[in-house]
């Protein structure tokens, strides 16, 4: 067979020469180390948790190292396309810190390795086809998905390894005429790729996470260009990321399976492969089963980037959980470098988990309240802000209108060694302090049982009559012990707890009953302090309403 002249026979359109798109796409310049990343998404409209870890780690890599993290769409799947996925992804990445050096923009692209839409690479796919075809290397393959589907039943029924591979490879060996005959007849075909592997040599692949895997090698001959024109994944992954000198594959472990077949592709092409690192699928603990699985689209709203920007997640705090599972000792790290910015850490794929990473919200929660700790009462304005505005606009004219008081609330216990650790997310947020506006103002909690509905009366008049704004912390708390001794309560907790008979209940109970008036809830920042926030009016109303619900 002259596979040259089949190679022209099927490809006349295709002039250009593989040497013309590797001078196109020179070595990147860059210093010695520096890693290239990509991130390689479809266009599918759903972003998930598992895109940001995937992504962070491109990012953390390329970054840590000076090197450049690209986006590239891998649109060859045109059923899956989803109008507006794009500019979608780009935007719910960078909300989490993910901006790309080059490569796909909500508006069009940057970079000198485009195109970065694979849909508008056939013509560099289509180069390379013609060249393994002309080398003996691919073939045209005529058979229908009809046919295909019938080998695989046979090979099924007689329980024997299914594919198009030896004999069941049936167009392998067609001759040019059979071929010239064929397309003149209108037939459809795909270009396959002559594998000369055999299953029961193993090929040793090393992973940057999981270390040295042992897999046979690849007998399939796997289909490099669909009839559509345009490629196959195997066969797009291998070309673009040669081509645009990606160093460092970061990708699902999904993929693992078909790395033996990636690796001929690199081979047939003669080309240097890059480093593999196949990360984890995302596990949580089932919430029924208690077991671990992966997390799922359907059950799992966490699983959607979404959720986190719509309960109003620091977009700092989900980074530095994701960093938590994804190096093993990033945790420590942190507690040892508590101010030191997270992107000094050493980042390593050696450091990743190779078994399913497991996912915990409340460890994220955990997280969060650190992050938060340390942030100022007007960077949690302005963020709160931010996200009413586009979440809950009623909120944020209350925000607006209430910003000195918000400033002073959000810094009750704030700064200092010991800062409060109660703030998660912006709804978590308003909603921690959504009782000193009246309108969102709801009982939480029943009064403490220890004081009777007359007693709770007598603390109410007594405290009104003695309050005053003027009073520091503790004359404020001394007023409160003599009302609590006046009406037969304990001033000090231990002594009712050693004598509750002789006590109706402690100073704890009576401060809880103005405390519960206030805010509704038996747990609350310091009581002193809510009081200064508020004035005596909203006080004086609050004890008024809860006496009337007694
Ligand atoms: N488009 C592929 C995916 O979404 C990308 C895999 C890769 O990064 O190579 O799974």
């Amino acid at each position: 067979m002259d596979y040259k002249k089949l190679a022209e026979l099927l490809f006349p359109e295709i002039t250009k020469t593989p040497e013309d798109w590797e001078a196109a796409y020179p070595a990147r310049n860059l210093p010695e180390g520096a890693k290239v990343t990509r991130l390689g998404p479809s266009p599918t409209g759903f972003i998930h948790l598992g895109n940001l870890y995937g992504a962070l780690t491109d990012e953390r890599l390329a970054h840590k190292s000076g090197g450049v993290c690209f986006l590239r769409i891998e649109d060859t799947d045109d059923k899956r396309e989803v109008e507006g996925a794009v500019p979608m992804l780009i935007s719910a990445l960078s909300y989490f810190g993910i901006n790309f050096d080059e490569g796909a923009c909500a508006d069009g692209e940057k970079g000198e390795y485009g195109p970065y839409w694979q849909s508008a690479r056939s013509e560099i796919y289509k180069t390379f086809v013609k060249k393994l075809i002309s080398e003996g290397k691919a073939y045209p393959c005529f058979m229908t998905e009809e046919e295909v589907a019938q080998i695989r039943a046979d090979q099924e029924a007689n329980k024997v390894n299914p594919g198009i591979y030896g004999e069941y490879a049936k167009h392998r060996d067609l001759t040019l005429e059979e071929v010239q005959q064929r397309i003149a007849d209108g037939q459809d075909y795909v270009i396959r790729f002559r594998s000369n592997g055999d299953p029961n040599t193993y090929v040793n692949l090393k992973d940057e996470i999981r270390g040295e895997i042992s897999m046979p090698e690849n007998n399939q001959d796997v289909v490099i260009l669909k009839k559509i024109g345009l490629p196959t994944y195997h066969f797009a992954h291998v070309v673009d990321d040669h081509l645009m000198r990606t160093t460092h594959v970061v990708r699902g472990e999904a993929w693992i399976g078909s790395w033996p077949i990636h690796v001929q592709l690199f081979e047939a092409l003669g080309w240097e492969m890059p480093a593999f690192c196949h990360n984890t699928v995302l596990m949580k603990i089932d919430d029924e089963t208690g077991s671990k699985r992966k997390l799922s689209k359907r059950k799992d709203p966490e699983l959607g980037l979404g959720y986190y920007k719509e309960l109003g997640y620091f977009p700092e705090a989900v980074r530095e959980y994701l960093l938590t599972i994804l190096n093993s000792d990033y945790e420590e790290w942190r507690i040892a470098n508590p101010d030191t910015p997270a992107d000094e850490f050493d980042f390593s794929c050696a450091k990743m988990s190779s078994s399913g990473t497991l996912f915990d919200l409340n460890k994220l929660n955990d997280v969060s309240k650190d992050v938060l700790a340390k942030k100022s009462a007007e960077e949690i304005y302005d963020f709160e802000l931010d996200w009413a505005e586009e979440f809950a606009p009623e909120k944020a004219e209350l925000l607006k209108a209430n910003k000195e008081k918000l400033l002073k609330i959000f810094d009750i216990d704030r700064g200092g060694a010991k800062p409060r650790k109660d703030l998660i997310s912006a709804s978590q947020i308003f909603e921690f302090v959504s009782y000193f506006f009246d309108d969102y103002f709801k009982v939480e909690t029943e009064m403490p049982a220890e004081c009777s509905k007359e007693d709770i009366k007598e603390i109410f008049k007594r405290y009104k009559e003695s309050y005053s704004e003027a009073d520091d912390n503790s004359a404020w708390f001394d007023k409160i012990k003599v009302i609590t001794e006046a009406l037969g309560y304990a001033v000090k907790p231990k002594d009712f707890k050693k004598n509750p008979d002789q006590y109706k209940g402690h100073v704890g109970h009576v401060s809880n009953c103005i405390r519960i008036a206030l805010t509704g809830r038996g747990n609350s920042p310091d009581l002193w302090t809510i009081q200064q926030i508020m004035g005596k009016e909203q006080i004086f109303a609050r004890l008024d309403a809860a006496e009337s619900r007694l």
